[in-house]
């Protein structure tokens, strides 16, 4: 029987099933021990230091107990903390980001996606370079910088070759002032050099949702194809890191299997990641089962209410401070607005999640992914931002200098953030409004930016965003590199 160790590379060792159990356990005990939870409440809390802000995170353990427990007041202080860290951390920047569907040939027999082999309903597609630079047009017309690129997992369709020819593809375009400046990539699990390759194609986050932590639910769930195997699967992140990645995401598919036993085991590939590179995920998504060709969410009977999505969302924020989590279309106006008080801190927006779909003048759903719950515009996105006291940045400037990794999580935890994400998100907004806002949203835009310069707090750093944005207004672009 395999032991429990955070620092091992074996996947049953790092999350480890009895562990995991052991950990449901010692939370269903303490769910109601006061005590204990006022003390785990007390550690997640940020606290103000000489240079910033310093937050411990929790145990898998810490934030299981409080995941378990039931008390409306336990809910309501977890969600004041939630709130408390993504402020100091991220201050009320949200980064937006568009997933980019490239190819929907899949050799895997995923239950839950419509992607898998079987499917003979859904059309299957595969964009040539010609087709990938239109999508890409369209999506700098609407203001996108930041893209997450999808593939299905087909050796022959869509090998490594194929993935590294569409990312230099997307870093050419140039259409009018627009640029993707960062590419983030969810391909199925690969081999270290294939990872050095997309190290070598200056990609952003590497991502790959784990589906589910628990390994006989996963092999059910994945009865065919490379993907089947879950040791592959779970270990591809050290992988990626052995390759030369930096970053990277992590997710789970909630509605597959039970969320406590999922939410221990995310927390503890994040603290194996830690153990074991010196940094831990960059990035955590919290998709949904939906509605797609031949997926019928209601035939996984693991779904989990609004209510209990945004406790293991704060939860989450909770646990790992200083990791950014994402949030997609996959969900309602409704329900990321209230995630995004929780600790979300970059979402989607405008997205389509058609092989293709940025190029038509309709949402096509021959080829989607997933039912998009929220449709409205980039556009909409923005001012709906704005509107909820939240600033849109479309800032990609960590990565474009090198600040990955353990150098991104040294920014955040010294507190700089306020003096140099924030004026590059105003920036970026800046660039967003001048060249892509409609009149409404441009109005409101640079009356929050006016508002939101005062709130950097050294003088220097405002002046130089103060000038900058000027310079943006009135068309004048330095070779700003966010
Ligand atoms: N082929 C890659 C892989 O296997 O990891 C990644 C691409 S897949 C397009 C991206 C993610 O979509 C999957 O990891 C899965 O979590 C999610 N997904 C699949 N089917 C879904 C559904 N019916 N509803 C919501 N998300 C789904």
């Amino acid at each position: 029987m395999a032991i429990y160790n955070p620092k091992s590379l074996v996947a049953e060792e790092f999350i480890n099933n009895g562990e995991i159990l052991e950990t449901l356990e010692y939370a269903e005990a303490n769910k109601n021990n006061r005590e204990l939870i006022d003390q785990i409440l007390e550690k997640a809390r940020p606290r103000k230091t000489a240079d910033g802000w310093n937050c411990a995170g929790l145990t898998h353990r810490e934030a299981s107990v409080l995941l378990a427990c039931e008390d409306p007041d336990v809910l309501e202080r977890i969600y004041a903390i939630a709130e408390e860290i993504k402020l100091a951390f991220y201050g009320n920047r949200i980064v937006i980001f568009a997933p980019l569907y490239l190819s929907n040939y899949c050799v895997n027999g995923c239950v839950y996606c419509p992607y898998h082999v079987t499917n003979k309903e859904i059309p299957r597609k595969k964009l040539t370079q010609e087709e990938v630079k239109a999508e890409v047009i369209a999506l700098q017309d609407m203001g996108h910088k930041r893209l997450a690129i999808e593939f299905g997992e087909d050796p022959v369709h869509n090998p490594i070759e194929y993935v590294l020819d569409c990312i230099k593809t997307i870093y050419s375009v140039n259409h009018k002032n627009g640029a993707i400046r960062r590419v983030n990539v969810n391909i199925a699990a690969t081999t270290v050099e294939n990872y050095a390759k997309l190290k070598d194609a200056g990609i952003g986050t590497y991502i790959l949702f784990q589906e589910t932590y628990h390994k006989e639910s996963y092999e059910r769930l994945h009865p065919t194809g490379p993907k089947h195997d879950y040791a592959y699967h779970t270990e591809a992140m050290d992988r990626a890191m052995q390759g030369g990645i930096d970053d990277v995401g992590l997710g789970v598919l909630f509605g597959l299997e039970m969320y406590k036993y999922e939410f221990a085991g995310l927390i503890m590939h994040a603290e194996h990641l830690e153990a074991v590179h010196g940094v831990g995920p960059h990035t955590i998504s919290v998709p949904r089962v939906k509605r797609a060709s031949d997926i019928d969410p209601t035939a996984f009977d693991n779904s989990i209410s609004d209510e209990m999505f945004a406790k293991i969302t704060a939860c989450i924020r909770l646990a790992v401070p200083y990791t950014g989590i994402i949030i997609s279309t996959r969900e309602s106006e409704e329900t990321r607005s209230k995630l995004l008080r929780l600790g979300v801190s970059q979402v989607s927006g405008g997205s389509r999640t058609s092989v293709g779909g940025y190029t038509e003048e309709e949402r096509p759903h021959d080829t989607e992914q997933f039912d998009v719950s929220d449709q409205r515009t980039l556009d909409e996105v923005v001012k709906w931002l704005m509107e909820n006291n939240h600033i849109p940045s479309f800032c990609t400037a960590c990565y474009r200098e090198g600040r990955t990794g353990d150098r991104f999580m040294s920014l955040c935890k010294t507190g700089q953030i306020a003096n140099c994400c924030h004026p590059n998100a105003l920036m970026t907004l800046t660039e967003y409004l001048v060249d892509y806002a409609s009149e409404d949203t441009k109005k409101l835009g640079f009356e929050v930016i006016d508002r939101e310069l005062q709130n950097v707090p050294n003088e220097k750093a405002r002046g130089i965003a103060m000038d900058n944005v000027e310079a943006i207004k009135n068309s004048n672009r330095r070779d700003f590199r966010f």
